[in-house]
């Protein structure tokens, strides 16, 4: 069995966990429903953000260059990371010129992608994250589980046990007022402290060489605002041609991600405040050869709402964590596979094809579509698992032969009549691992109107 399935099968054992995190996943889809239908040019707005998308996408090289020449007119530094490992560099040289021990980062999906935070704690910098799921799951030593809720999974009680161990909260309390407050005075000592704070980048505009950066906690502005060094990490993809774009994916970003007309914090840095520096760093990690995939480019459109993951029924009843990669869901498993073929080959898989993260999807991406498209990359390039691809073979012949087809369906019928049911629900019977197979009919549809069909 490759990794996702049985990284699921593991989440799916604790039956109630599933139930419950299914259902807080389908609170926020119907919440961002309401909120969509609450705009009538909804899709229009959809319509829109995809063609700013591929537009800028068509020429991200100009777009790019145009934001670096405005954010060095404003007095930021900017950088250029080929890959994690080089951003990773990039932001440690920073914090060593300024003599920089302590840092407050707000949640950035992307330096979770380069491994931002082992590799400074390695170089003896502690950095602390300020998003309170983030710091749970710091506190817990867990990645995140989804790109927006990065605790999602864990219920209030966890949390209060990890708090009173961690954070010295009483024993045993789970008022999630009580431990929000008990976060906020434990971060409050922690961004007073810092000499540096670091965000990700929700938009980067090119007009300006401004970056906006959208929190429901505040607490990306209020490290920014403390700390005298401010770093932004962003992903070359996250740039945006003009100022009034913005208008248009910020109505979309905060209704597909939370169901909220706005996030609370919808911040913009253009330049340095007196006294203190301002650094971009622009990473590429294998966004341009994701460009260069004519099926997949359009992944890249991408602006992290999360939407594809409250609505997949997969996502919602595995968990994040079983994707084993920091975006994880629809979007991550197209994403992940152009990382590494061999060894994201199951993501793909993870999906039934039912198209809703596509329908959910504030920029148009036809998500399902290209989960297919990798399948067939995938099966091609001999990557599927040697038992499932002599399956799939068998059943192309029969499928594609009526003949073979009435023939095999024949015999099965009988045969699952009087096959005996451990054998029917061998382990290599996945299907029938959570299911019941159906009772099979003594004949055909076919058969059946053969006879009686014709005498009525
Ligand atoms: S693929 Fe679409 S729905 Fe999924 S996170 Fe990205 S923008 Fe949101």
């Amino acid at each position: 069995m490759s990794k996702h399935p049985q990284k699921a099968a593991d989440f799916i054992a604790n039956e109630a966990r599933t139930d419950w995190h299914d259902q807080s996943l389908w609170v926020v889809r119907e919440k961002r429903d309401k909120l969509a239908k609450g705009i009538a040019e909804w899709e229009e707005l959809r319509e829109l953000a995809s063609q700013i998308k591929d537009h800028t996408l068509s020429h991200l090289d100009h777009y790019l260059e145009e934001f670096e020449k405005n954010a060095l007119a404003n007095g930021v530094q900017v950088h250029w990371a080929k890959d994690a490992e080089t951003h990773n560099h990039i932001v440690h040289d920073i914090l060593q010129k300024q003599k920089v021990r302590r840092l407050v980062k707000s949640k950035s999906m992307l330096t979770e992608e380069c491994g931002l935070n082992p590799f400074l704690e390695k170089q003896g910098i502690e950095i602390i994250d300020t998003d309170l799921g983030e710091r749970i799951i710091q506190l817990k030593d867990e990645p995140p589980s989804h790109i927006v809720m990065p605790a999602i999974h864990l219920k209030k009680e966890e949390i209060g046990e990890l708090f009173h161990e961690k954070l010295q909260t009483e024993k045993g309390a789970t008022d999630p007022q009580y431990l929000t407050e008990a976060a906020r005075q434990h971060l409050r000592s922690h961004f007073l402290q810092a000499d540096a704070a670091l965000s990700g980048v929700n938009f980067a505009v090119a007009e300006t060489g401004g970056v906006t950066v959208c929190t429901n906690e505040g607490n990306a502005d209020m490290g920014i605002h403390l700390a005298p060094v401010q770093i932004h990490c962003m992903g070359l993809e996250k740039v945006i041609p003009r100022q009034k774009d913005l208008g248009v994916f910020t109505r979309l970003l905060a209704r597909s991600a939370t169901g909220q007309p706005i996030t609370i914090y919808t911040s913009h840095h253009l330049k340095p405040k007196p006294g203190g520096e301002m650094h971009i760093v622009i990473v590429d990690n294998g966004r341009s050869e994701q460009l260069g995939r004519e099926d997949f480019r359009n992944s890249l459109k991408c602006i992290r709402c999360g939407a594809c993951m409250n609505t997949c029924p997969i996502y919602r009843r595995s968990g994040g964590h079983s994707y084993d990669y920091t975006v994880p869901g629809p979007i991550g498993s197209i994403l992940t596979p152009g990382k590494d073929l061999k060894k994201y080959s199951d993501l793909p898989f993870a999906s039934t094809l039912c198209g809703s993260c596509t329908d959910v999807c504030p920029v148009k991406i036809d998500i399902h579509q290209q989960l297919y498209k990798w399948r067939q990359i995938i099966a091609e390039e001999g990557h599927l698992p040697k038992a499932k691809a002599r399956e799939m073979s068998m059943a192309a012949k029969v499928l594609s032969s009526p003949k073979a087809y009435r023939r095999a369906t024949k015999w099965m019928r009988r045969l699952m009549r009087f096959l005996p049911r451990p054998l029917l629900y061998l382990n290599r019977n996945v299907w029938g691992k959570q299911r019941e197979l159906p009772q099979v009919p003594r004949q055909t549809f076919k058969d059946w109107y053969k006879h009686e069909g014709n005498e009525s």
